[in-house]
């Protein structure tokens, strides 16, 4: 498996640092709000390569964190007259119903900085003996840029320009730092923010910090893998190899992967830039494996436009594969017990190439585009040299390679049933009818079609009330 490494800005042979595992990053979202669609390519690309990963064998052991401090949250807790907790909490909770819809699989593990602030202080604390970084009067900590001399390494900066370029901004409020390039670790609390006890000044952490803490913590010092979007190169990315390495004294991940931007009219989509669409206003549209195919689309390296064109040719592309797997499953209920014939033998062979050209583009630096092209093949070939009165040995071959690559890309096979709240209402008020007219076999008919479709009833003094489980 090849893939390209922002290090060293090329394609590499994957070798784990330990046989048979995986050991993965990826920075998660700030949670002040619903997360938008350009959120939800690093989930979606980086879930797919943990899928891959899985495919090929490997146990991933996956972390993706929460950013649960910060100001923006801060911000609009101060807005809503409510704690920063409240709302951390809320948008952890709302985004994680997006990852499901998406069909993000949970990380195994997703810690949230306000719980690990002690192991951020012994990081710190670390780098303050070690030289690495210093307390300025005011109480902010700072990492000395100067003491890391592989700084830079990453986004390929020299620090003498970062330095230089650095020294024409005057931040406010930075006056302590030694050099301009210098970064935050710690910062004295301001009004109304909430704080944490520390040995330097009562404050919160610097973003940067909480990554290399909890990295170090539920995946060891080194790391296979840390990924995220193409901004966090720099300076997010770089100050965590600093932290970590410095305080560590070990290389801290081996591959660097980033996602290219998800943009509209060929800009990024942001927050800040207002031209966004979160997750949840898309699945008022569409079934969110629509948004992950349109993701998968292209290779992650690449900038993705977002269109309601190539949606539709996505929500198409995807109608078909479900399509042919629909027609599999049909064939393989009625198809005979017997050996195949030499036309069959040819089809399994092809279909098996595809198989190989679907392995292929996905060693190939998880180009699920060209991964997808050969998933259509599959489902054409499947469509034109299967049927009902094939040997049932290679409907059900065909039927479990479409399961075993789907799977890879996180796409489910089985259309899902929207039961609207309206066909809900109307099966509720037909059982009413059939209990008033006593015709109680009727009544418990529809009470049991409606558990089937994961509606529970509840009859209560104000009527019947009703709820999805
Ligand atoms: P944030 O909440 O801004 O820290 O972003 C969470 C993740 O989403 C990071 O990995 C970002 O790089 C990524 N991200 C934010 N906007 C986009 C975008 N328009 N396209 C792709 N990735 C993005
Ligand atoms: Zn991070």
């Amino acid at each position: 498996m090849k893939i390209f490494n922002t290090l060293s800005r090329r394609k590499e042979e994957f070798v784990p640092l330990e046989e048979g595992k995986v050991k993965m990053y990826v920075c998660g979202p700030t949670v002040y709000n619903f997360i938008h669609i350009g959120n939800a390519r690093p989930m979606i690309v980086f879930d797919t390569v943990r899928r891959y990963f899985e495919y090929r064998g490997y146990e991933v052991n996956y972390v993706s964190n929460f950013t649960d401090v910060d100001d923006k949250i801060i911000k609009k807790a101060n807005e809503e007259g409510v704690d920063a907790e409240t709302i951390s909490r809320r948008y952890i909770a709302e985004c994680k119903k997006d990852m499901e819809m998406m069909n993000v699989r949970p990380a195994t593990t997703h810690p949230q900085a306000t719980q690990e602030i002690g192991g951020m202080l012994e990081m710190i604390e670390t780098l303050i003996e070690s030289g690495h970084a210093y307390r300025a009067e005011d109480g902010t900590v700072y990492f000395r840029t100067s003491s890391f001399p592989d700084y830079g390494k990453l986004s390929h900066k020299n620090l003498e320009d970062l330095q230089s370029g650095f020294r024409e901004i005057k931040v406010t409020g930075e006056e302590g730092k030694e050099d301009p390039s210098d970064f935050v670790l710690w910062k004295p609390k301001k009004e109304g923010e909430p704080y944490w006890e520390s040995p330097w000044c009562e404050g919160r952490p610097g973003w940067h910090i909480e990554c290399s803490v909890m990295s170090k913590k539920y995946l060891g010092d080194s790391i296979d893998i840390h990924a995220g979007g193409e901004d966090l190169i720099f300076p997010h990315h770089e100050n965590e190899i600093a932290q970590s390495e410095s305080a560590n004294g070990k290389p801290f991940a081996t591959y660097w992967m980033h996602n290219a931007f998800l943009n509209i009219d060929n800009k990024k989509m942001s927050k800040s830039l207002g031209n966004f669409f979160t997750v949840r206003e898309i699945s008022e549209k569409y079934d969110l494996q629509v948004l992950r195919f349109f993701m998968l689309s292209a290779h992650y390296r690449s900038p993705l436009n977002f269109s309601a064109e190539l949606m539709e040719a996505s929500k198409n592309g995807l109608e078909r594969i479900l399509t042919a797997v629909e027609r599999l499953d049909d064939s393989l209920a009625a198809a005979p017990d017997r050996a195949e014939n030499e036309e069959e033998k040819k089809c399994r062979a092809q279909a098996e190439e595809f198989v190989k050209k679907f392995e292929d583009a996905m060693d190939d630096d998880f180009n699920t585009a060209d991964a997808i092209a050969a998933v259509f093949e599959l489902a054409r070939l499947s469509n034109t040299a299967v049927s009902g009165e094939s040997a049932r040995s290679l409907a059900a071959y065909l039927r479990e390679t479409m399961e075993k690559l789907c799977n890879v890309l996180g796409i489910l096979t089985e259309r899902k049933k929207e039961t609207l709240d309206s066909e809900i209402e109307e099966l509720i008020a037909k059982r009413q009818q059939a209990r008033k007219e006593k015709n109680f076999a009727l009544a418990d008919e529809i009470r049991g079609k409606l558990s089937e479709m994961g509606i529970v009833l509840e009859d209560t003094r104000e009527g019947v009330k009703w709820k999805r489980v």
